[in-house]
């Protein structure tokens, strides 16, 4: 291992999860790390709300890769189960069509197979097949992808590389997922569920490339898995390592630059005063970060001005009525996919049949909602902020996602529902500084988009890292967590040329 410059202080602009992640990652180099967060909590789109009784938790509802939490405990020399601790869900999701048809993907990829056959039609051994043959297209990926900055020389050259290069015809680079998945199956149905895993990073599946239909390999090769305590217990798990690591958190400080001398970053500014660091690390969305925290220096505009990903529209609404056909995890799907997608990226707007998620965690979380009753995390996929109408468009998904709901189920769901927080891109912008709201920072509707996306550190400005949803390699928790691995990877190269 490198041997760093002991004692380097280091301050990371927002509480994140990839805040919280490189946070833990520089302590553990005996880094002096203090974390300034504009809001008065940790976790940014993780965190936790509550409303009459019922506890929801805020954005991410879907936990894959849970090993890379574990990770850095690990790196701290802690038991990571005395912090946190999860199970693999034994149902991944629940599907629900307009003409009654209803499908359960499970935890084991036999039965998944075999229930999309017995409900769809399709071949199981197709589907077994595609599913199974994830693993290999994801270790390609992942090796190159997931653990290194693609910005750096060293990675293009690497045996990794080698290997991916050989396999780019198998991975769809230059393919529409969409095309691929109607090239695999027969029932629209079973294209529809494999093009949803694109909204895993915000994206359009008739846009995005077929190297992205590597996304359920996480869910049924790896698990879908859920917390003890629902999705804060992540955040709640990390700020507490960070806090036994000795990172310092100044919470309700935003800051309002990064000081910049002789092209380094030296420090930053809030509104308490100025503050020098040695090393400045922004979790902050990459717009906000050039346009206001370095109003200096010079912006990648390309990329600043690139479309962005979905946002939502979420409503959190307390029911007082456990839903026995519902499980954890339930999608209600629109009859018209393209057209939705149409809509969103298109023409920046809700469509009138919105596919609908809903995720419950009372099912496994009893104390998350009153007795007989259910707290129902209810996400529509939106555009990103442009100055659409909000309230209105809020109003009417509202009508939509009742009507789509009840249709589906058979009865009136409208007299259960007796608590409502609502979420949408312009609060969420608000709450966590992201660009429109956009819940993973840019698009991956184009090859450059999905995988040149803003660097983990760039050498322009030095002693400035970058992690985070905006950044390489992108939005989602395991992919947050990476970026702060790659970062804590450069930040520790980088001390060690400065030493020598
Ligand atoms: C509704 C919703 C559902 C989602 N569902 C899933 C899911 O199921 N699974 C999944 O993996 N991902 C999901 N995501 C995406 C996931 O939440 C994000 O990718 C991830 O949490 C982003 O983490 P981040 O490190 O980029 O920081 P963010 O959560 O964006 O936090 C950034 C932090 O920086 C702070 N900050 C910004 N600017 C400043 C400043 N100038 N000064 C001080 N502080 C500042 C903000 O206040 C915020 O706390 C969802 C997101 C949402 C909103």
């Amino acid at each position: 291992m490198i041997k760093m410059n002991e004692n380097a202080s280091v301050a990371v602009i927002g509480a994140g999860i990839g805040g919280l992640a490189i946070a833990i990652r520089l302590a553990c180099q005996n880094q002096k790390v203090e974390i300034f967060e504009k809001n008065a909590f940790p976790g940014g789109k993780l965190s936790s709300i509550e409303k009459e009784g019922f506890r929801f938790d805020a954005g991410p509802s879907l936990f894959t890769l849970p090993t890379l939490i574990d990770e850095l405990f690990e790196l701290a020399g802690k038991n990571p189960r005395e912090y946190f601790n999860y199970q693999r869900l034994p149902e991944i999701c629940k599907y629900f069509w307009e003409d009654g048809t209803h499908l359960s993907t499970l935890s084991s990829v036999e039965d998944t197979a075999r229930a999309i056959a017995k409900e769809l039609g399709e071949d199981e051994g197709t589907i077994l097949k595609f599913l199974l043959g994830l693993n290999k297209k994801y270790n390609i990926i992942s090796d190159l992808f997931l653990g290194s900055s693609l910005h750096e020389m060293s990675t293009w050259m690497s045996k990794k590389a080698l290997k991916g290069y050989l396999n780019i015809p198998q991975l769809g680079l230059f393919s529409k997922m969409h095309q691929y998945h109607t090239s695999l199956f027969k029932n629209p149905k079973t294209v529809q569920l494999f093009d949803r895993y694109a909204t895993y990073n915000g994206s359009n599946p008739y846009q995005t490339p077929a190297t992205l239909s590597i996304i359920p390999h996480l869910e049924y090769n790896i698990g879908a898995y859920f917390p003890s305590g629902g999705m804060i217990a992540i955040t709640n798990a990390l700020y507490q390592l960070a806090l036994d690591l000795g990172v310092v958190f100044h919470f309700n400080t935003g800051v309002e630059r990064i000081l910049i001398n002789e092209s380094t970053a030296v420090g930053i500014c809030t509104a308490k005063g100025d503050f020098h660091f040695d090393n400045v690390v922004s979790n902050s969305d990459i717009r906000p970060t050039y346009l206001q925290l370095l109003a200096d220096v010079e912006a990648p505009k390309r990329l600043l001005n690139q479309e962005k990903s979905s946002s939502g529209i979420i409503f959190y609404w307390g029911m007082n009525k456990i839903f026995d056909e519902l499980g954890v995890h339930n999608i209600f799907f629109s009859d018209n996919y393209q057209s939705e997608f149409e809509a969103i990226f298109n023409q920046k707007n809700l469509f009138n049949d919105p596919t609908v998620y809903i995720h419950i965690s009372s099912k496994l979380e009893k104390n998350d909602a009153p007795e007989n009753s259910e707290n129902w995390f209810v996400l529509i996929n939106a555009p990103a902020n442009e100055g659409q109408n909000w309230e209105e468009l809020v109003h009417l998904t509202k009508e939509r996602v009742l009507d789509k709901v009840s249709r589906i189920l058979g009865y009136s769901i409208r007299e259960f529902l007796i608590a409502e927080d609502i979420l949408d891109p312009i609060k969420i912008e608000h709450r966590t500084s992201s660009s429109g709201g956009a819940l993973y920072g840019n698009a991956s509707n184009n090859q450059f988009a999905a995988f040149l996306r803003h660097p983990n550190y760039r050498p322009a400005i030095k002693n400035l890292y970058w992690v985070g949803g905006s950044v390489h390699p992108g939005g989602g928790i395991p992919l947050c967590l990476s970026s702060a691995k790659i970062a804590a990877d450069l930040y520790q190269k980088n001390a060690y040329f400065r030493k020598k």
